[in-house]
C-alpha cells in the first residue's frame, strides 16, 4: 500500500500532513511512504528524516501520485493536482465539503475515493482523528499570542519599583476547542479573564481554567447535536449582545471563536461595543473566514476602527507548523488506520468513521449530508 505524502501549494500553508515518525507508524499497518520532495520543509522536517525513517522521495507530487493508493495532504487538492490524482485513488484532506461543492463533485467524476476531514464524526473513538479540534486547539493558543503582541499593554500583573501594573482584561466569546486553549493561555499569560458560550454546559470548563463566564437572567443557550452550538433566536441573540456590551468597553483583548457548522459565523460585536472600546485595544476574530464575529472583521487583515485593533488572523495553525503538522499528522495515520489492514484497502462503509467521512467513491459524491447540503439529495 503506497502513501503519498504531497507539498502544499495554498500561500501560506506550512504544514505537511504526515511527519517522519508517522512514516514509521505507518509502515506497522503495511503502508509505504512516499514524499514529494520538500513536502516537510515548511514544517521544518527534511527530505533525509523522511528518508531515514523508511519514505522513499521522489522529485515532485505528479511523481509521487503515480502508484500511489493513498495521497494525502493537509489542503485540499489545486486543480492540477486533481488532475494528476489516479482514478481509483484515496484522497485524505481537508476538502471544505460543505462549501467546495464543485470541487467535490470534480473528485467524484475523477472517481477519486475522498475523505473530507472536516467530516470526522463527533464521537469519542475519533477524537484522535478530529483534525478541526487539533487544528484549534493551535489556533485558541495562538490567537492570545497574537492578540497579546498587538496590544499596547501588558497582559500580566507586575509589581516593580517603578509601580503596580494591573493585570489585563481578556474576553472570550465561544468557549469551544479554541477559545478553552485561548482562556487557558490567556490565563498562563496571567489575565484577567471572561468568557461566554451559548451551550450551558461550558460553565463549569470555563471555571476550572479560572475564568468567569458571563452569567445573565435571561435564557441565551442554544446547545445543538454533537457538542455543536445551534442559532439563537433573534430575541436571545438581542439578550446576547446586550451581555457582551455590559462587559466589552472594559476589555483590553477579545478573542472571538463562536461558529455555528454550515453557517455564516454569529455577528456577536456590533460597531457601537467596538467604539467603547478602549483605543489601544485589540479583538481577533477566528471567525473572520466565515463572515466574522465582530463587525468589520476581514480574513487575513488588520482593521483599525478609532484606535482598536480587529484582526482577522488567516490559517493561525500555519504559524506552528511543527506542532500543528504534528497533530495533524496523528488524526490523519489513525484514520488510515481505520482504512488499511494489512497492507490492503479496506473501506468498511458500515463504520461510522469511514461512512461519515468519504465523501466521494465509484465516481459519485456520495455522502448523504453532504449531498443534502449540496442540493443533490
Ligand atoms: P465550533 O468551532 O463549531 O464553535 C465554537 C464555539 O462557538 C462553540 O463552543 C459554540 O457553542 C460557540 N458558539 C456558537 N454560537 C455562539 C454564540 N452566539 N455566542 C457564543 N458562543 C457561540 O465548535 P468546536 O469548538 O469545534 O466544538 C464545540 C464542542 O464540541 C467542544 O467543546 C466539544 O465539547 C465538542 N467536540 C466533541 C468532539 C468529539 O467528541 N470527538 C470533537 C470536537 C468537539
Amino acid at each position: 500500500m503506497n502513501v503519498a505524502v504531497l507539498g502544499e501549494t495554498k500561500p501560506g500553508e506550512t504544514r505537511v500532513a504526515l511527519l517522519p515518525s508517522t512514516v514509521r507508524e505507518l509502515a506497522k499497518i503495511g503502508c509505504e511512504v512516499t514524499v514529494a520532495s520538500g513536502a516537510g520543509v515548511a514544517s521544518h522536517f527534511a527530505d533525509e528524516e523522511y528518508q531515514d525513517a523508511g519514505a522513499t522521495v521522489v522529485a515532485d507530487a505528479a511523481t509521487a501520485m503515480q502508484g500511489a493508493q493513498i495521497v494525502v495532504k493537509v489542503q485540499a487538492p489545486s486543480d492540477a493536482e486533481v488532475k494528476g490524482l489516479p482514478s481509483g485513488v484515496v484522497l485524505v484532506s481537508l476538502l471544505s465539503p460543505l462549501t467546495e461543492p464543485e470541487l467535490i463533485g470534480r473528485l467524484g467524476k475523477a472517481g477519486v475515493t475522498a475523505f473530507a476531514l472536516e467530516m470526522i464524526p463527533r464521537i469519542t473513538r475519533a477524537q484522535s482523528m478530529d483534525v478541526l479540534s487539533s487544528q484549534a486547539t493551535v489556533a485558541g493558543y495562538k490567537a492570545v499570542l497574537v492578540g497579546a503582541n498587538a496590544l499596547s499593554k501588558f497582559l500580566p500583573m507586575f509589581m516593580t519599583a517603578a509601580g503596580t501594573i494591573r493585570p489585563g482584561k481578556v474576553l472570550v466569546l465561544g468557549a469551544g476547542v479554541a477559545g478553552l486553549q485561548a482562556i487557558a493561555t490567556a490565563r498562563r499569560l496571567g489575565a484577567k479573564v471572561e468568557a461566554f458560550d451559548v451551550r450551558p454546559e461550558v460553565k463549569e470548563q470555563i471555571e476550572s481554567l479560572g475564568a468567569s463566564f458571563l452569567e445573565t437572567e435571561h435564557d441565551v443557550t442554544a446547545a445543538g447535536e454533537g457538542g455543536y452550538a445551534k442559532e439563537l433566536s433573534e430575541e436571545q441573540h438581542r439578550r446576547e449582545l446586550e451581555l457582551i456590551a455590559a462587559h466589552i468597553a472594559d476589555t483590553d483583548l477579545v478573542v472571538t471563536t463562536a461558529q455555528i457548522p454550515g453557517r455564516p459565523a454569529p455577528r456577536l460585536i456590533t460597531e457601537e461595543m467596538v467604539d467603547s472600546m478602549r483605543p489601544g485595544s485589540v479583538i481577533v476574530d477566528l471567525a473572520a473566514a466565515s463572515g466574522g464575529n465582530c463587525a468589520g472583521a476581514i480574513d487575513g487583515e488588520t482593521v483599525v476602527r478609532n484606535g482598536v485593533k480587529i484582526i482577522g488572523p488567516a490559517n493561525l495553525p500555519a504559524g506552528i507548523p511543527v506542532h500543528a503538522s504534528q497533530m495533524f499528522a496523528k488524526n490523519v495515520a489513525t484514520l488510515l488506520g481505520e482504512l488499511v489492514t494489512d497492507g490492503e484497502l479496506s473501506l468498511d462503509f458500515e463504520d461510522e468513521v469511514v461512512d461519515g467521512t468519504c465523501v466521494t467513491h465509484g465516481g459519485e459524491v456520495r455522502h448523504g449530508p453532504t449531498k443534502e447540503r449540496l442540493g443533490i439529495a
